[in-house]
């Protein structure tokens, strides 16, 4: 009697511990899955970004005054997280024979980098 008792409870821990186990790898299994499919999007985001107007240097925004640069740049948003990215800087710097504006935006909320490129335009 003791002894169906014993091996009742036993199969009744294994069987719960499966069940346990199942769903711990189940959960694994879904947090890799997320976590993919999110480092699918951000790449995504980067190429769109990129060709993007201020992606790259081959695809500038166009400014009349480097004075634009900061206001312009704000607008941008992280690519990882969609907070409004902060300025920490702009150089000039020639690029293709073309005078430009490359602005290092940081993210405040997950500290992503980006750069936005401008080309000032002389007035005719
Ligand atoms: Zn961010």
């Amino acid at each position: 009697m003791v002894y169906y008792l014993l091996v009742g409870s036993i199969a009744f821990f294994l069987v719960v511990l499966v069940a346990m186990l199942a769903g711990f790898f189940r959960r694994i299994q879904r947090a890799v899955a997320e976590k993919t499919a999110s480092q699918n999007e951000l790449a995504q985001k980067i190429d769109i970004a990129r060709d993007a107007p201020g992606g790259s240097a081959e695809n500038p925004i166009a400014i009349e005054t480097p004075v634009l640069v900061e206001a312009k740049a704000e607008d941008a948003r992280c690519l990882r997280c969609d907070t409004p990215m902060r300025v920490e800087g702009h150089a000039a710097k020639t690029m293709a024979g073309r005078p430009l504006r490359v602005a290092e935006l940081r993210c405040p909320r997950c500290e992503a980098r980006r750069e936005l490129y401008f080309e000032l335009m002389r007035p005719s």
